[in-house]
This record gives C-alpha cells, structure tokens and sequence, in this order.
C-alpha cells in the first residue's frame, strides 16, 4: 500500500521520560506505516536542551512560525531536584513557556470524550474547550512581605514625567502586599487567537472578569474583547451562527456547571490554570486531554495536556512494562497532522488523522484501555493493556 504523501513538514518538538518512549512507539507503530511522514525534527529533551543552552527550545519555535504546525512531546520543566538529576548548568526555563512567549499564543485544552469514561458533570454532552490567557498577572507579580506598619503605594512614571500614584495600604502591623500587570497587546492578542478559535471549530465563546470588583484591571480585559470582538468578528461570528458571550466570573462559574458544553471558556490567567484541572479531572483523565498554542498570527502548536509521567518511566528503566495513556499524544499528531492537511489541502492526510482518532476511540470502546481508565470505565469487564499492547490493539482496528 502506497505511503500518504505530506507536503510541508511538521516542526516535531521531541521531549522526555515516558512520554517520550511513549512518541517513538506512535510514530513507529501508528504514523510511519501509513504516511511518509515529513518533519523538522527538534529534541527538546532536557539533555538537549542541557547541550545548546536551550538555544533547540528557542529554533523550535521560530520553526513554528515558518512552517506553521508543530506537534510536542511533553518535557521536564526543571526544579532544583532535576537540576541534580541531569547536572544541568542552570535551572531552563519551562519550554512551554518558551515557546508561548515566542508565539505569542494562547493554549486552549479540549477533552477527549469517548463512551465508557462519563464527565462527573452529568449534563456535559459535549466538551468544554479552555482558553488560558498566557501572560502576566499573578504569574508575572511583584511581591512585598510588609514587615510592619507603613504605607505601601503603586507608582507609575511615564517617560515624559508624568506620574500616577495610589495608595494600596496604609499599615499598621505586618502583612503582605502584590503588584501585578497586563498589556493591551496581550490582551489583544489573546482575544483574537480565541475568536479565531471559536470561527475554526464554530463554537460558542465565552469570557468572564471579575469586572465588578476590579474596575481598572479587570474592566480593561472586558473593554479589549468587546473592542476587538465589534471591530473585527461580529460579522463572521453572525455569519457563523456563533455568539460572543460575556459575564462575571462567578456566574460563568455557575453557568458551566449547568451547560451541555460544546463552547469555548476563554479565561484570564490564573481562572484558566484553576479551571482547566477542574475542567479535566471532571471530564475523566488529564491523560484525554489535548492542548494546542493557537498564535494571533494563526500558527499552532498541539500537545497533550499532561506530563512527562515521571513515576511510569522509573518503572519503564527497571525493565517493567507501564500502562500509561497515550491518548492525549496521539490526538496531538493528528490534530497536526490534520491542521497540516488543512493547510496543504491534502485530503488524504486528513483523512488518515480522522482515522487514526476513530480507532484510538473504538479501542477503548471495546472495553480495552490503560490502567488510568480501566479504573474509572463504566464499561463492564475492561481489559487494562500495557502502553504497548494498547497501541498494537489500536493498530488492529485501523
Ligand atoms: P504528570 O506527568 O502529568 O503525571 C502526574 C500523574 O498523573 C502520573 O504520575 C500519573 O498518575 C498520572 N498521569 C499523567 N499522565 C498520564 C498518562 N498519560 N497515563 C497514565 N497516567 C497519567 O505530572 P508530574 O509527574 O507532576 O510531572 C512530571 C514532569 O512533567 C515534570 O518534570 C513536569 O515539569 C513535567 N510537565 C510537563 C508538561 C508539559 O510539557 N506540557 C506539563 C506538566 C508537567 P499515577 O502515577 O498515579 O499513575
Ligand atoms: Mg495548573
């Protein structure tokens, strides 16, 4: 049987422990069989990251925007256990991180629904997509531990002499106090990325502040999305017979609790890092949940949502055989590898990508999964298969 043709590469990020094995075991088994598979191959693993000064993160990412669609492998973000265990010079930076800032991106989390394995959450019938806004705030605060009483203001001075000034406390013992930011070009940036989400998989878009109690702050992210929102995709979304939807955190909150789901929940943040473990673990598994960095400029980036399995690799290196998911990357390729066909109008490749998720699904239908969903199946009598058995049986109902 002829081998699928592919016209522009993949950038291909490479990463480590079990979900790197994991990688190699979909492309020898699931993708190089059936597609001569094209990639620009980058090894993102800690050693290689270790060797170039994590200059590879760095080439990955301007990959991206020249070609386009990259796919990645979970990898290592260093703590100081790590930096002992590889001898690395420094502490790099997480490479998600990296590239998220490089592209400028948004990461939006969709679960991956297949019979057997219900949402906790009894009304959602469809998946509840997260769309994390990936700058600043919390993540980007400056923090002062207030030793007694005193006065703690926020002072800005602009190039030409200008000065704000206000009053954040006037103390009178210790405490603790925080400065935060955002910019109008990331909020910007992060509004159309989800409104251009929202046209491509013609989902609903959802918003939420705490506008209410945050004025200024809060207010402007709400300001930024009505903005762009009228002046560049209220035609399309009506055109697409999609809506925009804005409300307070809190009732959004409520509301998605109530909801069938099939939307998207854009969120600032922290709202996001919060809501999408609730979001996963509700649905089922982090390991059945895909991410993709969507940038302004229309470039993707598609992953799985978890890690690199740390625990199942140590027992991997001492010879036994794990039962780790690798659902969440296999929809990482195809959901490339489809974006790719896309683009390169290749509907064979599609196709195949379809195919490979159809099958994935059914296995699991069939009451033969990984230990992590045997567990929490309603299926009656599931079978728990290694990682590789589970990708033979994969193979099988191609
Ligand atoms: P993790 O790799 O997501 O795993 C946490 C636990 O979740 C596992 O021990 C396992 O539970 C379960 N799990 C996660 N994925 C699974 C899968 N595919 N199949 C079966 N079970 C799965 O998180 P971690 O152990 O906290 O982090 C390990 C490394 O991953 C860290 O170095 C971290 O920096 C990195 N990380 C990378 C990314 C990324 O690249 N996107 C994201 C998060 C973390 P049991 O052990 O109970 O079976
Ligand atoms: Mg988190």
């Amino acid at each position: 049987m002829a081998k699928i043709a592919m016209k522009t590469p993949l950038v291909e990020m490479d990463g480590d422990e079990m979900t790197r094995i994991i990688w190699q075991l979909i492309k020898d088994e699931l993708i190089c069989p059936f597609v001569d598979l094209k990639t620009e191959y980058f090894d993102l693993g800690l050693k290689m990251r270790e060797a170039t000064g994590d200059q590879v993160t760095i080439d990955s990412a301007e990959a991206t925007k020249r070609l386009g669609v990259a796919v990645k492998c979970a990898t290592i973000t260093p703590n100081a256990a790590r930096v002992e265990e590889y001898g690395l010079s420094q502490m790099w930076k997480s490479p998600n991180g990296t590239i998220r800032a490089l592209l400028d991106g948004t990461c939006f989390r969709t679960p991956i629904i297949v019979k057997g394995i219900e949402p906790v959450v009894r009304n959602w019938e469809r998946p509840i997509t997260i769309a994390r806004h990936a700058y600043g705030d919390v993540y980007k605060n400056v923090e002062i531990r207030v030793p007694g009483a005193g006065k703690v203001e926020l002072v800005y001075t602009g190039e030409d002499g200008v000065e704000i000034r206000e009053l954040v406390h006037e103390f009178a013992g210790p405490g603790v106090a925080q400065g935060m930011h955002n910019l109008d070009g990331s909020i910007t940036s992060f509004a159309r990325s989800c409104f251009e989400f929202a046209l491509s998989t013609g989902q609903d878009l959802w918003f939420a502040t705490k506008d209410t109690i945050s004025k200024k702050y809060d207010h402007r992210f709400k300001d930024v999305f009505a903005e762009v929102f009228e002046a560049e995709y209220a035609q399309r979304f009506e055109e697409a017979g999609i809506e925009y939807f804005y409300t307070l955190i809190d009732d959004a909150v409520a509301r998605v609790m109530k909801a069938k789901g099939g939307f998207i929940w854009a969120c600032k943040n922290y709202d996001g890092d919060v809501m999408s473990d609730m979001i996963s673990s509700a649905f089922g598994s982090l390991a059945m949940m895909t991410s993709v960095l969507v940038s302004p400029a229309g470039v993707y980036e598609f992953e799985a949502a978890h890690g690199t399995v740390q625990r199942h690799y140590y027992k991997h290196l001492a010879g036994e055989e794990t039962s780790t998911n690798p659902v969440a990357t296999i929809f990482a390729w195809t959901g490339a590898l489809r974006k790719r066909a896309e683009l390169d109008g290749l509907d064979d490749l599609a196709a195949f990508a379809d195919r490979l998720e159809a099958a994935t699904l059914a296995t699991i239908e069939s009451g033969r999964m990984t230990g992590d969903l045997a567990r929490i199946t309603t299926l009656p009598n599931p079978q728990t298969r290694t990682t590789r058995e589970f990708i033979d049986d994969i193979k099988s109902c191609f």
